[in-house]
Order: structure tokens, then sequence, then C-alpha cells
């Protein structure tokens, strides 16, 4: 059933609950959310055991609570075990309900994750919806805001889904403080996603953002881009920035024109400007030499959407366990194909039938 494509889906309620096995595959967050989300958008009540059993940290943390919380109040569900720490979530969802919602992590946490748990199921409601975001906007192993906009999004757009979104304030680890806004329309005919080669690469960015970092920093990272990328003077840029606390991401972006690659690195005290910027070239020289449409990160974020859509066929980087984990939970909800063929060491292609 494509529920992305028929607008007069009716979501059965009284599905048989699915148990969920949180330890699987990577056994991290993206388990609890990609669940809460094709939960919410397939209308089956789920239980959810050993949360994130695969960390050191195991259970919801507040980041993950807050996707719990947030699933309930869009989709009126009924909830047990939403608390800090807890490893088994029971979540019946009802209706999904658009409307304005705000969404506080309570910490620095990132909120793009928050986002990518509500939005396939802000895409199903029946009218637009608003939704404020506050917390962490430029976190680690997270997406930033910045790559939600200039990647997710236009990929998304590919594919006639509209979502827009504006950063006010930005949020970095650990004091956060972040706040931006997406603007949700619902789904009207959804296209096949097709991105099996890249071309020419038109636009080369190297942006640093930074806030309450000396400005030397941003620019002995933006000068080892141009020594190892040859990137020209104009494709530099420091955004110096206002935050409540300090912070440091270098963002790397290239696009054909049809898709769009962002790499981010987050700047850490006890790491030098240069190998912050290291691991965004090697990122970089790596997504560039793959010859893939899509980077690893995109892939990750796209498949849960193109499942519940039409579908679509690209080209990415060798897919990760989180990529592979995803892809099973996915499967354990729509009754959909996916599969992942090798063409050469670091370059597969995702084909999604449904
Ligand atoms: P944990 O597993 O500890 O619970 P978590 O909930 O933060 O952590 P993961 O399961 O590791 O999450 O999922 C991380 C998500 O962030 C994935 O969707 C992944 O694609 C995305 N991500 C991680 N790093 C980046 C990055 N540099 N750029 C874009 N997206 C990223």
């Amino acid at each position: 059933m494509k529920y992305f494509s028929e607008s007069d889906i009716k979501l059965e309620m009284n599905k048989e609950m699915k148990i969920i096995d949180g330890s699987q595959g990577e056994g991290g967050g993206q388990i609890l959310r990609s669940t809460l989300a094709l939960s919410m958008c397939t209308g089956t009540p789920v239980r959810i055991e050993n949360i994130r059993a695969g960390r050191r940290k195991s259970g919801l943390l507040r980041q993950h609570l807050a996707c719990v919380r947030a699933s309930k109040q869009i989709s009126n569900a009924k909830v047990i075990g939403d608390e800090l720490g807890s490893s088994t979530v029971e979540f019946r969802p009802g209706d999904i309900q658009a409307g304005t919602y705000d969404f506080a992590i309570g910490s620095a946490g990132s909120t793009s994750l928050l986002f990518q748990t509500v939005l396939p199921a802000l895409l199903m409601a029946d009218k637009e919806s608003t939704v404020n975001f506050s917390g962490g906007t430029h976190n680690d192993l997270a997406p930033s805001f910045d790559f939600i906009k200039h990647s997710f999004i236009p990929a998304l757009r590919t594919i006639n889904l509209d979502v827009e979104v504006e950063l006010d304030a930005y949020g970095f680890m650990p004091h956060g403080g972040g706040k931006w806004t997406a603007t949700i329309q619902p789904i009207n005919g959804m296209g096949v996603f097709d991105m099996t080669s890249v071309g020419k690469l038109e636009v080369k960015q190297a942006i640093v953002t930074q806030s309450g970092v000396c400005r030397s920093v941003a620019e002995r990272e933006l000068a080892r881009v141009k020594k190892k990328l040859q990137w020209a003077d104009d494709e530099l840029h420091i955004n110096q920035v206002e935050s409540i606390g300090p912070g440091n991401i270098i963002s790397l972006r290239v696009s054909d024109g049809n898709i769009s690659e962002v790499v981010d690195v987050v700047g850490a005290k006890k790491l030098s400007a240069e190998r912050v910027a290291g691991r965004a070239i090697s990122a970089m020289k790596r997504y560039i030499d793959s010859g893939a449409a899509v980077g690893e990160y995109l892939c990750d974020q796209l498949l849960l959407p193109l499942a519940l859509g039409n579908g679509g066929r690209f080209t990415t980087i060798k897919p990760s366990l989180h990529c592979k984990t995803n892809i099973d939970v996915i499967k354990i909800f729509i009754d959909c194909d996916i599969t992942v063929t090798e063409i050469n060491d670091d370059l597969s292609e995702v084909l999604i039938q449904n």
C-alpha cells in the first residue's frame, strides 16, 4: 500500500500490535524514531522493547522522549512508558492532527531528529502544519538545520513534497537555545525519486558557521579546504552568528542542480581546526569520488518517505549498518521491496518498489 499516495486512505486502528526489538542491527535511536513514524503513518500500534540497547547509555534520553511525546501529541496516541530511561514504550496512534505545534527538546538535543520523526505523519494530515522547534540545531551525529534545508528538503521537493523551514536562532551543544520552524503541506500527488547519476557540480561552497569562537579558527578550517579541495576564495564563507553558547561547524556543500550533498562536521574543544576541516574534506572527497548521487546520511533519511510513497531508485555510497537497520524496520511495517545492489566497493544502487 502506498500510504503517501492514497489521499483517502483510512488507517485501520484495530491492527494487531507489532513488537519491535530496539536492539536489532545498530540498536540505536533510529529504530525508535522510524518505528514511531511508521506506526503513525500506518495506524499500527507498537511495543518497542530494548530501546537503544546497542548504545552505552540505553533507554530513552531526553531527545528520544521528546520524539515519543511529540508523536503522541500529533497522533492522539495512547502511550505507556514515556519516561526518561525507559527501555520499553507502547504506542497506540490515533488520527493524525494537522496544526500548530511547539516542540522543545528541553536540552541541546537534536531538533532535526524530532522533525524527522513527525514529518511523515504531518505530510499525511489533511491540512498545513506549522511546527516550532527549540533545542539543538547544529549537533554532531545528527542532521544540522543546514543539512535539512539544503539537502533533505530539496530532495523531497523533487518528488513534490512541500516543506519549508526557517531558522530563528542557532543552538549548539551543550547550551542549545536554537529555534526554527517547519511549515509542512499535505501531500498532493507524489513523484518517483530518480537519482542514479550526478552531473557537473555547479555549486561548491564551504561555510563555517560559528558563535563565540575566534575568527581565526574558521579561517584555518577554510584554508585547509582551499588547499585540499582547491575550492576558490569566493566559494569559502564565514558565517559569524549569535547563540547562547559557543559553537563551530564546517559545512561543505555541492550540487549539480538536481541533487545536493551537505557534509557537516562540528568543531570540538580537543579537535584542531585542521582536523575538523580534514574530516569534512575526507567525507566530501569520498562522496565525489564514489560517483554516487545520494550521500550516506541523505540515503538514511530518504528511505522512509520513499517507502511510504511511490518508491524510487538512487545511487549511494556503501550503505551503513544504520541504513540496513532502518530498511529492516521499514519492512516490518510496509510491504515493499528495498534492494541494495553493490556496484563497486564504494557505490551501491538502492531500489524501492511498493
Ligand atoms: P542514538 O543511536 O545514540 O540513540 P541518535 O538517536 O542520535 O543516537 P542515530 O540512531 O545514530 O541516532 O541516528 C542518527 C541520525 O542522524 C540518522 O538519521 C543519520 O542519517 C543522521 N546523521 C548523523 N550524522 C549526520 C550528518 N553529519 N549529517 C546529516 N545527517 C546525519
